[in-house]
């Protein structure tokens, strides 16, 4: 399902879901795509579906090649979050929540 316009897709591209993390940092790729098959999202743990819109980042961190993909509904969070000015922190909460089951 598509469910990101141009100008949300370049807006959210420009917000950092490793803000705050420490370390070397090396992106070499950064876009929203629409899956080719079932994904994993790095953030909540959701699995995702073919057809699905997801961003994919692929960087270098310490060293190691690592690649993340965050769901349409994280995606929508981190713009939620941007929108509010990162006081709600949405998309943070679907990791803890994810991670506290
Ligand atoms: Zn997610």
């Amino acid at each position: 399902m598509k469910c990101f316009t141009e100008a949300e897709k370049q807006l959210l591209l420009s917000l950092d879901p490793f803000a705050g993390d420490e370390g070397s940092l090396r992106t070499l790729e950064d876009k929203v795509v629409v899956a080719r098959k079932s994904n994993t999202c790095s953030n909540c743990y959701a699995v995702g579906k073919a057809g699905d819109e997801e961003r994919v980042i692929k960087d270098v961190f310490d060293g190691d090649f690592q690649t993340h993909r965050y769901c349409a509904a994280c995606c929508m969070a981190l713009l939620r979050d941007h929108k509010n000015g990162g006081v709600d922190d949405a998309f943070y909460m679907r990791h803890e929540r994810a991670i506290t089951k």
